[in-house]
């Protein structure tokens, strides 16, 4: 698949040897990336089937005046520009653009304060989740958002796409630990949206708006972050059920039960016999699904939450409860999930998809999943966090092989259109990119998106960063 792009100003050869001049006298030594050798591995995310092009350049700045020097240099010479953090967006929407520039945020991991009295902390765009996390550990405080991507993903990236991540059910996407960010506008100008206080309301909530963007509105170089104490270890509760349905009315039995669980995941049998094939579990694959339940809460609420979720299971029809004793079982109950996505890669190219419906849809959508995989002769195997109705449809395919490319998207295109059927989304969490971009008007509206991209000229009126995508 070509990646897609707003035909920008063309630069010739001689305006890009200019603009690399710029860039090198406006950046330290060693910032500016010219050597195809040295960029090719920005060229490309996670997206399997994005391309990406050629960049003219990437620039790794270490700090929010070198990103916005980076990109004065851009608006002059009318570079396109791709906000990059760590390149595991599933989108497609870190893919260089031929001829344009890569801005990385990778060299940008200052963890700047951590503030205990007000449980926030500061930190810069390319801090990995995960690191942010075990530093905030050591405060005795917990950063909420759990993308499976936390080790290798950047703070930056997880603001730019609204990351979710397993505990969402319970504590919320990325943005509701979002209070404020340093943006580099595209003219160069540096803002500074929302803070450190836990509410504000002075003025639009334009936080809100660049959380999500998906760097079409400025590079996020800076993010204040809200921490909360951490939770106990969870438990968990494992049921298998012997048809989608019955694991259906369990996901909606436990919402309407009013307990809060930390997470509600689901697996199909696909995903299981991937994973019973790379590691030996002990799965009953004679199920057509296992559904996971977690509490943090303290005991004895703990106990009682997962005891409340295991009735819920066997009242919809679970053929098999189990709920874990302490936290080892606990763990070993969670194994499963922790291989689902490395089980389906052994298998091939993956394309890794996130619609989202109304939690009481989540059987309807994987029926619908089943018959579009009989349909087209795709391969598809879907688990995800059926808590808040966001399910990953995997499709695997030969990588090599042009028709299961071209089978791969079209069975991307129908589970789009089914989850827009069942009044839900093309993306729960990993954004739109440059992969989803031909759905977006059909789940939106035209009247919708043109409001997007009025937002997106205010702040970005020349249309060079990530032109041609998320809007
Ligand atoms: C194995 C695996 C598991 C995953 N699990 C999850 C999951 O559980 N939940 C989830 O939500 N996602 C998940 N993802 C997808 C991905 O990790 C997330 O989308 C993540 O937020 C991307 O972060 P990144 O730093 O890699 O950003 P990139 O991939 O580099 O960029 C993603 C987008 O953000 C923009 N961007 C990046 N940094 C900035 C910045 N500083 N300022 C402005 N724009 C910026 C880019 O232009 C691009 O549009 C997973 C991916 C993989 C490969």
């Amino acid at each position: 698949m070509e990646v897609a792009g707003t035909p920008a100003r063309h630069v010739s050869t001689a305006g890009g040897e200019a603009a690399i001049t710029a860039l090198r006298g406006a950046l330290p030594d060693g910032a500016v990336l010219t050597d195809p050798g040295a960029t090719d591995r920005y060229r490309r995310d996670h997206a399997a089937l994005v391309e990406g092009g050629v960049p003219l350049a990437v620039v790794r700045p270490r700090s929010t005046a070198e990103v916005a020097a980076a990109l004065r240099v851009a608006s002059a010479h009318g570079l396109r520009v791709v906000p990059r953090g760590a390149g595991s967006g599933l989108s497609g929407g870190a893919a260089a653009i031929a001829g344009g520039l890569v801005i990385a945020t990778e060299a940008m991991t200052r963890i700047i304060e951590v503030d205990p009295a007000n449980m926030l902390v500061r930190a810069e765009a390319g801090v990995l989740t995960g690191d942010l996390g075990a530093e905030v550990a050591r405060h005795d405080l917990w950063y909420a958002p759990d993308p499976a991507s936390r080790a290798f993903s950047t703070i930056g990236g997880n603001i730019a796409t609204n990351a979710g991540g397993l505990c969402c059910v319970k504590y919320g996407v990325t943005r509701e630990s979002v209070l404020g960010v340093t943006v580099a506008l595209a003219d160069g100008r540096v803002v500074e949206i929302g803070g450190g206080t836990i509410k504000r309301v002075a003025g639009l909530d334009l936080l809100s708006l660049v959380v999500g963007s998906e760097g079409t509105l400025g590079v996020v170089t800076e993010a204040v972050l809200r921490l909360r104490p951490p939770p106990a270890e969870p438990l968990t509760a494992a049921a298998y059920f012997p048809d989608l349905p019955s694991a259906g009315r369990a996901v909606e039995a436990i919402a309407r039960a009013r307990i809060s669980p930390s997470l509600v995941e689901l697996i199909d049998r696909a995903t299981m016999e991937a994973v019973e094939d790379w590691r030996r579990l002990d799965l009953d694959l004679d199920a057509a699904a296992l559904l996971l339940v977690q509490s943090d809460l303290p005991d004895p609420a703990r106990r009682d939450e997962i005891a409340h979720a295991a009735r819920c299971c066997a009242e919809a029809g679970a053929t098999l409860v189990v709920a874990a004793d302490d936290e080892a079982d606990s763990r070993m109950l969670m194994e499963v999930r922790r291989l689902c996505f490395t089980a389906l890669e052994r298998r091939g190219a993956t394309l890794l998809e996130d619609v989202g419906v109304p939690r009481g849809r989540v059987a309807a959508l994987l029926e619908r999943i089943g018959a579009i995989a009989h349909e087209t002769g795709a391969s598809i195997a879907t688990f995800g966090h059926a808590g808040d109705g966001n399910m990953h449809p995997t499709i695997v395919f030969d990588r090599d092989s042009e028709d299961d490319r071209a089978r791969a998207l079209h069975a991307a295109g129908l589970i789009f259109d089914a989850a827009l059927d069942l009044g839900g989304t093309i993306s729960g969490e990993h954004g739109v990119g440059v992969l989803k971009l031909p759905w977006l008007e059909a789940e939106i509206g035209a009247d919708v998106r043109a409001l997007g991209r009025g937002v997106k000229a205010v702040f970005d009126p020349a249309g060079i960063l990530n032109p041609g995508r998320a809007l």
